[in-house]
């Protein structure tokens, strides 16, 4: 197996992936704060860590991936301001903020599966890890990292050496109020907080005892608590949108270095944002695309993963209808091309493919490698499957082989692809063309092959008189 690189944010370079434990990867992705739908742009940095997921496994590892639920503490703003999301999309609905949670974390399962994500091994919610967080804040506090201030306790920044790393942030020329606005408590620019105390005037559906009053969790510490509790206090792999590295994933760090003085995590992968012509597609701004949005258009999840498979995930992708619809098509085609290989093997007895001494699988599985293991680039690897069917030397069987062995990490389903069963309505109107054409009404026969194609088949007529029927695709 060639070696597989990584670009890792935390050094800015591309390197070889080397896990802690030989065969074993430990990877924690930031999940949902579950109070809206996700919109596509969302699921973009959700595919991306799938892609990263498969590929490991495709490399022989075992994954052992970790997603969190955030169900409380993400405020509104990321400066430790305004209203909870939570409790604020609850207000909206009329609902509590657990009927929001449940709601929402199902919406979102649901928009992953049509997506073909493979789902995490472990689920993990804030507001089930609240002991967890509070132990951390607490060792923090031992370690002379806190300050508690008039409503919350703060982490002080300038007391952690590194801070801001893996931002490479410039923390003295960070303009004040620019990219956080600055409590007069607050002693540094960059500090947030551990723990927020409920407000006195306002009752908070959410809220727990504290050593240091009641209140709930800064969004920041969840993800230290709870990515430690499954992982250890060192592991492999974490991954986030790209607007998580200068707060959230800059935080992460100062809370669990802080607290254990190890290194948290050995690779930090970010990906890039879904555009649209306006810019950055955010449901703070309000309006938004979701998946079943795309679905009640008539495109399937898996036409917008192919879409996304085109553009590396440190790429800016630009979303437009356009674009979309040309993704589809190309999507179709290999479909078409897919379902074609399996007419014609169907037609034959059973053959098998010999992976072993088989130089042709070898070499195309290694241009395959090749581009997934140089940082995940799926539109290589999509190129290698193109010009493999193309390929006038591969036998049929041997591309249908490796089409889903390429399959394992595109995600497209095409193993489980074939043609639907032609409805009693559309063989009625076969049978009636084919008695119009034995009394040579070739007017009405034609006729009625225009009706078989509006309702989405098309007829091939055979040199032997039989007609095959076709769904298009
Ligand atoms: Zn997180």
């Amino acid at each position: 197996m060639q070696e597989l690189f990584l670009y890792n944010t935390l050094t800015r370079k591309k390197e070889i992936f080397v896990p802690l434990e030989d065969k074993r990867v430990k990877m924690y992705c930031c999940g949902p704060t579950v109070y809206n739908y996700a919109h596509i742009g969302n699921l973009r940095t959700y595919f991306f860590e799938d892609i990263l997921k498969r590929i490991l496994i495709y490399n022989g590892y075992e994954v052992f991936h970790v997603v969190n639920i955030t169900d409380v503490g993400h405020l509104v703003s990321d400066a430790d301001e305004g209203e909870d999301k939570m409790e604020k999309g609850a207000k909206r609905e009329g609902k509590s903020v657990w009927e929001i949670a449940e709601f929402y974390t199902e919406a979102f399962k649901k928009d992953i599966s049509e997506l073909n994500i493979l789902f995490p091994d472990i689920w993990c919610k804030a507001t089930d890890n609240i002991k967890e967080q509070i132990e951390l804040i607490k060792c923090l506090e031992r370690k002379g990292y806190t300050y508690i201030t008039s409503d919350g306790v703060y982490y002080d920044t300038s007391k952690f050496k590194d801070y801001g790393k893996l931002a490479l942030l410039d923390i003295e020329g960070l303009e004040e109020g620019k990219r956080i606005a600055f409590s007069e408590e607050k002693r540094n620019k960059t500090d947030f907080a551990l723990w927020k105390f409920s407000p006195k005037n306002v009752i908070r559906q959410m809220e727990w005892d504290s050593p240091w009053g009641k209140g709930f969790p800064g969004w920041h510490i969840e993800c230290s608590a709870m990515s430690m509790k499954y992982l250890g206090e060192t592991f492999d792999i974490h991954c986030g949108g790209v607007d998580h590295i200068p707060i959230h994933h800059t935080n992460e760090i100062a809370q669990s270095e802080g607290c254990t003085g190890k290194q948290f995590v050995r690779y930090w992968l970010h990906g890039e944002f879904l555009i649209e012509e306006k810019g950055k597609m955010a449901k703070s701004a309000g309006e938004f695309l979701r998946l079943p949005v795309l679905i009640e258009k008539g495109y399937s999840g898996l036409d917008y993963r192919y879409f996304m498979l085109m553009t590396h995930y440190r790429k800016k992708l630009k979303f437009s209808y356009k674009a979309l619809d040309s993704a589809k098509r190309g999507f179709n085609n290999l479909k078409t091309e897919i379902l074609e290989i399996k007419d014609y093997l169907s037609s034959k007895d059973k053959i098998s493919v010999s992976e072993t001494n088989n130089p042709q699988i070898t070499t195309w599985q290694k241009k395959f490698i090749e581009n997934i293991n140089d940082d995940l680039n799926t539109a290589g690897a999509l190129g290698v499957l193109w010009d493999m069917l193309k390929d006038s030397i591969l036998k049929p069987e041997e591309k249908l082989f490796l089409t889903y062995d390429f399959d394992k990490i595109f995600g497209l389903k095409l193993k489980e692809l074939k043609r639907e069963s032609i409805p009693e309505e559309i063989l009625n109107l076969v049978e009636q063309r084919r008695v119009a054409k034995l009394n040579k009404q070739w007017q009405e026969a034609d006729k009625i092959r225009q009706e078989i194609l509006k309702k989405g088949y098309e007829l091939l007529d055979h040199k032997d008189g039989k007609t095959e029927i076709r769904k298009k695709i």
